[in-house]
C-alpha cells in the first residue's frame, strides 16, 4: 500500500482547444509528486466507479477508459484501490473501470484520518471520513490478490490461475501448512463470511513465499501466527472467516 507523507494540490493549464474550450486551469492533487487526480474540480463524486484520471482533451468524465477507484475504509484507514465489483462484471467493464496508471506503479493509496482530511478539503464534493463505506470481505480479499506478484497471478481478477508451481517454499514454520493457508485465500472470495482486523502476536514475524523466478523472488504473504494474518501494509492486517 502506498502512505503519502506530502499531499498537496497545485493548479496546472490544460490545452481543451481540440474539444472548443481553449486553455482551461485545473487544480491536480498531487501525493508525494505523482498527480492522483488530474483535475480535482471535474471529478464526480457520486458516480458508482469514481474516476480519478479524466481525459485531458475535454475533462468529460467517461470520455477516456479507466481511471477509475473505489474509496473504502479499512478500519480507520481510508483506502483508494480499484473498483473491484465492478470490474468482475464483464471484459468490458475490466477495461472501462480500470484502476488509474499511477495505481499500477504506486499501489493503492492508503490514508490515515488526518491525511483524509487534507485529502477531502483540497477535493470540494470528497466524501467525508465517515460517510465512507467500509470495504467488504470480497474487496479486501481482492486487494491481496491485486497486490500479489503478477508473475504468480497474472490476472489479479481470476485468483483460480495463481501460478502455484513458481512457489519453491515458504519460511514459516511448516511451508506445507502455510501453502493451504494461501490457496485458501487465493479460493473464491465469495466463500468467505467475513473479515476482521488484527494485530499480529509480537512474537510472529512475516511469512514469506520465495518465487522461482530469474532471480528467487521473495513475496511476504501473511503473519506466522497460527491463525495467519494477511498484511497488506505495516498497519494494515487482517483475518477472514469461512462461511457458516
Ligand atoms: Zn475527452
Amino acid at each position: 500500500m502506498w502512505t503519502p507523507s506530502k499531499i498537496e494540490s497545485r493548479n496546472a493549464t490544460l490545452d481543451l482547444s481540440v474539444s472548443a474550450q481553449g486553455h482551461c486551469t485545473i487544480r491536480q492533487l498531487v501525493c508525494d509528486d505523482v498527480v492522483v487526480c488530474n483535475a480535482a474540480d471535474f471529478i464526480d463524486w457520486s458516480a458508482r466507479a469514481v474516476q480519478f484520471e479524466l481525459c485531458e482533451a475535454c475533462l468529460v468524465a467517461g470520455c477516456g477508459g479507466g481511471g477509475r477507484v473505489a474509496i473504502r475504509r479499512f478500519g480507520d484507514r481510508v483506502l483508494i484501490i480499484p473498483d473491484f465489483s465492478t470490474m468482475i462484471q464483464g471484459d468490458w467493464e475490466t477495461t472501462e473501470d480500470a484502476p488509474p496508471r499511477w495505481m499500477k506503479k504506486q499501489g493503492p493509496l492508503s490514508f490515515s484520518p488526518s491525511s483524509w482530511s487534507v485529502f477531502h478539503s483540497a477535493c470540494v464534493g470528497s466524501p467525508s471520513f465517515d460517510s465512507i463505506s467500509p470495504a467488504s470481505t470480497a474487496e479486501v480479499l481482492r486487494l491481496y490478490h491485486f497486490m500479489a506478484p503478477r508473475s504468480f497471478l497474472p490476472d489479479h481478477l481470476s485468483p483460480s490461475l495463481a501460478k502455484w508451481d513458481l512457489i519453491l517454499c515458504t519460511n514459516g514454520h511448516d511451508s506445507e501448512i502455510d501453502l493451504v493457508h494461501l490457496r485458501r485465500l487465493f479460493s473464491d472470495p465469495s466463500t468467505f463470511g467475513g473479515h476482521e482486523f488484527c494485530t499480529p502476536q509480537p512474537d510472529s514475524y512475516t511469512v514469506s513465499a520465495f518465487l522461482d523466478l530469474s532471480t528467487v523472488t521473495e513475496w511476504p504473504i501473511f503473519s506466522s501466527d497460527p491463525d495467519p494474518a494477511v498484511i497488506l501494509s505495516d498497519d494494515i492486517h487482517f483475518r477472514v472467516k469461512l462461511n457458516g
